[in-house]
């Protein structure tokens, strides 16, 4: 999972980066115009935002980032108690917010709270030929006999199949189906999509999920 965190006291960022870098992989920006650049240029699963920046407020950051179409989670650090203004903050697209001085468990909490929520599953089955996959239900069915995944196969299947089309490398791949930088060794992801293809079993199946040399992978739809 990968995690940018746009605060410009820089003790606290670097002590909230190293207390989070055991399950999260975690990029900095100290101004609200850099942690924009970086948040649209770059695919992060959540944003931690200081709401009190040097150049620009956490909630035009905020604002402008919903503005931009990102759906990612969005959780704001507040030196004040937000109690009245917590619908404003709401209202700029935030998704909840903490209070400093906050403990590094709250704030876990609070993304874990977060993370779950926006990849909770919407029930919506996706279809690539003969493969279909259930989020709701955790099944993948593959000419209607269901597949046997561990839960990494199944991510990543998901994870191909929201980015048809799209090559994917490695690292982003990793990024997003590990927590955390611990465990990605060179080859996990190879092992993973090689199961994958196994699993699915089709004769092409290196054709649906195809190799793409000195890049990653791509999933390939063509009906789709
Ligand atoms: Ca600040």
């Amino acid at each position: 999972m990968k995690i940018l965190l746009i605060e410009d006291e820089k003790p606290i960022a670097k002590a909230l980066r190293s207390g989070l870098s055991t399950s999260y992989l975690v990029d900095l920006a100290y101004t609200g115009k850099k942690g924009i650049y970086k948040a649209l240029t770059n695919d992060y699963d959540l944003i931690i935002l200081d709401l009190n920046l040097p150049d620009t407020s956490g909630f035009e950051v905020c604002q402008e980032l919903r503005q931009a179409q990102l759906s990612c989670p969005i959780l704001v650090l507040t030196g004040k108690n937000l109690a009245e203004s917590k619908a404003v903050l709401l209202d700029a697209g935030a998704d909840d917010y903490v209070v400093k001085p906050f403990s590094l468990v709250e704030i876990k909490a609070r993304m874990r709270a977060l993370l779950r929520r926006h990849n909770a599953p919407t029930g919506t089955t996706t279809k690539i030929g003969q493969l279909s996959l259930n989020p709701q239900t955790q099944t993948v069915l593959f000419n209607h006999k269901p597949l046997s995944l561990s839960k990494k196969e199944f991510l990543l299947l998901q994870y191909f199949l929201r980015h048809r089309n799209v090559p994917l490398s490695r690292l982003q791949i990793a990024e997003h189906i590990w927590e955390g930088a611990s465990y990605l060794t060179s080859n996990t992801v190879d092992v993973h999509v090689c199961n994958l293809r196994r699993k699915i079993g089709l004769p092409d199946s290196n054709q649906l999920i195809k190799t793409m040399h000195g890049i990653g992978y791509k999933l390939v739809a063509e009906n789709n």
